[in-house]
């Protein structure tokens, strides 16, 4: 009947239904030390859930998870919204303080947590208002906690439970994991995603990623490694594809750069996606400068793609590709496509567009508009914030509505980034609003005088930040690290003199002060923190 056709709901166990179904001995590997097939996937998941019920989790409950990349994390990908409870993906690198007030803000109930963070349990248990038990995920090492509570140990428990468990139907619009924003001001922020939601993000992201003829990113004899971690954005939603795919599946454990190289070479990964700080580190760590990767595609997100790092790692071997999004929106908006007149040019040539933002990805309807509210022209030149609409955006921030009716004003998503359309669709990024400089009364770009930095042939990684100046506003101020000691600040600052002469920058851009540092302030998830910049100049 037409009752019945309509009801089958959008649920996440509608993509765990093909884990298996089309390549049962791929494996999900750990580390390079343990290794499941997609059948031992299914069971444990399902004895997961059991375990989870017998902990006294039911459907509408939080369930906080804190571990690095790895299967038992994916295994709580689904487990835990398939009891139609909530999946809090806690971002274990925030402060003490930011995790407890995430973890009471989410009202998390049952906690379960690998020994590395167990110290931080401790720290902060008796701050943490709605938890009501803890399960260890250990690598092995005896427990060391004399004061944490456990309910068990999570192989333990597995191994106690029936690998059976029929997941009810529910409301595809129910709440199935939620996780906060690095909370560059004030508290951080909740955002939530449905079931609905993150069902049609993985369609979608299997769409976008599978569109290339011949040679698609994700296809089931691929072979995937995450090094975005999970507890951000979903890890960019692609674990859910890779396992509706049976894909080959390489979860790293804590982030060690020469080990994930390790692991990319001896797993052959085709394909991974990173934030371009992390790219950096891979091609510089000691087994990286040894390492080709010439079979690995890699998607960079999170922050804008520097042409000097896109050259550098394509010199190397690797396939590069760009996507764009936020916490807020699940996250896919945009991501390159390479069309095949693109994709008949040189390398050199297709670097441009493979380091632009990407195109709006199916589905989604991205608009930039100017200050006045006029949709800008899509010439390559006007630029306007982004706004957007989509099937897979947070509804707002939890328990925020305030917060939400700005970020939500006019019926569409306000992203905070400004930039701006190429007539062929490709986006170009040119800034966060927060972080254009105004320098007498013109505007640059820190993203664009990074991308010309990053391209002196010396120069490992760039960041720019505007500093308050009392005569011009704002000056911009560039943080470099060299990669030889040779390099010094009036030899950047005569590299960006051929950007003047050529009339892509003004003279107002070059920066007086460049200091050359050993390192970049990082955030939670490994971007440049430019609010940690601008504060390490004010102090
Ligand atoms: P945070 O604000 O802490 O970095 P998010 O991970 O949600 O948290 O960051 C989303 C922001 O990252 C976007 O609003 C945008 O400014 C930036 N971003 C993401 N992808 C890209 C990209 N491909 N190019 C430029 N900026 C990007």
């Amino acid at each position: 009947s037409a009752d019945a056709a309509q009801a089958y709901p959008l649920l996440i166990k509608q993509i765990f239904a093909s884990a298996g179904r089309f390549e049962p001995n791929n494996q999900i590997i750990y580390r390079g030390e343990q290794s499941f097939s997609y059948q031992q996937f299914r069971d444990r998941v399902q004895q997961l859930a059991n375990a989870m019920t017998a902990a006294g989790v039911q459907a509408g409950d939080t369930v906080a998870v804190m571990d690095w990349d790895s299967h038992r994390y994916l295994e709580c990908y689904f487990a835990i919204p398939m009891l139609g409870a909530v999946l809090h993906h806690v971002n274990i690198r925030l402060s003490p303080e930011q995790i407890a007030y995430t973890m009471n803000h989410a009202e998390d109930k049952v906690v379960l947590v690998h020994d590395d963070f167990v110290p931080l349990i401790e720290q902060i248990q008796n701050h943490l208002s709605t938890v009501e038990g803890y399960i260890r995920l250990s690598d092995g090492q005896p427990s060391v906690s004399q004061k944490v509570e456990f309910i068990g140990e999570y192989e333990a428990l597995l191994a106690a439970e029936s690998p059976v468990c029929a997941f009810p139907d529910f409301d595809e619009n129910s709440i199935a994991t939620t996780f906060y924003t690095t909370g560059t001001t004030g508290n951080p922020k909740g955002v939530f995603f449905s079931h609905r939601q993150l069902v049609l993000h993985t369609l979608n992201m299997m769409g976008m990623l599978g569109s290339y003829d011949g040679l698609p990113l994700l296809r089931s004899d691929s072979v995937y490694m995450p090094i975005t971690p999970m507890f951000h954005v979903h890890a960019w939603g692609v674990p859910y594809v890779a396992v509706m795919l049976n894909v080959t599946q390489v979860y790293p454990g804590r982030y060690e750069p020469d080990k994930l190289v390790g692991l990319i070479r001896d797993y052959k990964v085709t394909i991974s996606h990173c934030v371009p700080t992390i790219l950096q580190m891979l091609l510089s760590c000691e087994t990286g400068q040894k390492t080709r990767l010439d079979n690995w595609k890699v998607l960079i997100g999170g922050s804008a793609l520097p042409m000097g790092l896109a050259l550098a790692a394509t010199e190397k071997g690797a396939d590069i590709y760009s996507a764009y999004g936020m916490s807020e929106t699940c996250p896919l908006l945009t991501i390159t496509h390479l069309n095949k007149e693109i994709r008949a040019l040189p390398i050199e040539e297709q670097l441009k567009y493979r380091t632009l933002t990407g195109v709006a990805s199916n589905m989604v309807d991205l608009t930039i508009t100017e200050p006045d509210g006029q949709l800008a022209d899509h010439d390559g030149t006007a630029v306007g914030e982004i706004t957007v609409q989509a099937p897979w955006l947070t509804q707002g921030y939890f328990k925020e509505l305030q917060k939400q009716e700005e970020l939500w004003e006019g019926g569409r998503l306000h992203t905070g980034d400004v930039a701006c359309i190429h007539p062929d669709g490709f986006i170009e990024i040119k800034d966060r609003i927060k972080d254009v400089i105004k320098t007498g009364g013109e505007w640059v770009s820190s993203i664009e005088l990074e991308n010309l930095i990053s391209q002196h042939p010396a120069v490992a990684a760039v960041a720019v930040v505007g500093v308050p100046d009392t005569e011009w506003g704002e000056r911009p101020y560039a943080m470099v690290v060299p990669k030889t000691s040779e390099v010094d600040a009036a030899q950047i600052k005569q590299h960006l003199q051929q950007f003047v002469s050529s009339g892509q920058i003004t003279k107002w851009s070059i920066p007086e002060h460049i200091d050359l540092v050993d390192d970049i302030p990082k955030t939670s998830v490994g971007k440049i923190n430019k609010k940690a910049i601008r504060e390490q100049l004010q102090a």
